[in-house]
């Protein structure tokens, strides 16, 4: 889909320095000259005026269990009508969404939506929340926070799962707007964000930190890739920092890597790996881990850090049985950080 004839929203967080304008949503802070787009291919300079040509064009709309984000801690065994469109922040090489976060307009069929529409379309399914996702919500913004706002209107709640990689300023437009975050840390060393992401750590860093200290609900996605992010001191490295900045209930969920995109000669990940990661990430202190994108046994479950009750029974994305009351446990009212 061509994007001429639509009229697309002036984008929000951009200022003029001479004939080009520099973008401030994200890290990049790209400078954009007339007619060109920034890193994410969205934001383009018409005229010394910075565009989002993505606002309200949805590529992929569907209902997913919101434990397939992950969130295990927000509205457990609920549905989340979720959006995404096109582009991304990020240049992963191992990306397993890379037909959406890559694709060019006119790749794909994209479906153009108001924030109204989101909203009736979530009531429909009997969602009972929003999620922005399969592309990078954030270079998104003007659109998610306009419908988003709509959906909390509409007495749903929303949530971005994201790559973090946002600016403090438009990081904090998202209180009160974006309910849960699910944040992917992708390693815990600059030289990956560097070679395999094109980015920095740091501000991923310090957009969980801040979305923390602005009470959004966030849990942490940690894909385990062998030999690029997988060292021990690397996966202790990023639990101390969990514990240590972002406290002990925050959720951390050990994905496993199948080779894809452009990173096809790794091996995917081997249970033992998974298994020693939860195991580290409990001995540091985090009260809530979890295995994913492989078959486990209990490591997808919420246990009671406190009587070690069993409280969500989970079959992969799929919620078996709860023991939980208002958001505690069932048997000892423990605290749980569950939104529900
Ligand atoms: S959001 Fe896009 S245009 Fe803006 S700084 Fe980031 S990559 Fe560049």
């Amino acid at each position: 889909m061509s994007t001429s004839g639509l009229d697309r929203r002036e984008a929000k967080f951009y200022a003029t320095e001479g004939d080009k304008v520099r973008c401030s949503l994200c890290p990049h802070s790209c400078l954009i000259a007339d007619k060109k787009r920034g890193l994410c291919g969205v934001r383009e300079n018409r005229g010394g005026k910075l565009y989002s040509l993505i606002y309200g064009l949805a590529s992929s709309i569907h209902p997913d269990p919101i434990e397939k984000k992950p969130l295990f801690h927000f509205l457990p065994g609920t549905t989340s009508l979720s959006f995404g469109s096109i582009g991304c922040n990020l240049f992963c090489r191992h990306c397993q969404n890379y037909s959406i976060s890559r694709a060019r307009f006119g790749d794909l069929d994209m479906t153009e939506v108001t924030p109204e529409d989101v909203v009736k379309m979530a009531q429909a399914t009997g969602a009972k929340s929003v999620s922005w996702t399969y592309n990078e919500p954030i270079i998104w913004h003007e659109f998610t926070t306009t419908a988003s706002k709509a959906v909390h209107e509409a007495g749903l709640k929303t949530n971005y799962v994201t790559n973090g990689y946002i600016q403090g300023e438009p990081l904090r437009e998202l209180k009160g707007v974006i309910d849960a975050m699910n944040i992917d840390v992708k390693a815990f060393t600059e030289s990956f964000y560097k070679e395999i992401c094109g980015g920095r750590l740091k501000p991923v860093m310090d957009s969980c930190e801040l979305a923390v200290e602005m009470g959004i609900h966030v849990e942490l996605t940690y894909l385990i890739i062998p030999t690029k992010n997988d060292a021990d001191e690397e996966i202790r490295g990023f639990c101390k920092w969990v514990v240590d900045s972002l406290g002990g209930q925050i959720p951390v969920h050990f994905s496993a890597f199948h080779p894809d995109y452009k990173l096809t000669n790794v091996s995917r990940t081997p249970t033992g790996t998974l298994s020693k990661a939860y195991e580290v990430a409990k001995k540091s202190g985090i009260d809530f881990v979890y295995v994913g994108n492989v078959y486990v046994g209990d490591e997808d479950d919420t246990f009671c850090p406190k009587c070690g009750t069993r409280v969500v029974d989970r079959d992969g994305f799929w919620v078996r049985s709860t023991n939980l009351e208002g958001g505690r446990c069932g048997k000892c009212g423990a605290e749980l950080n569950m939104v529900v």
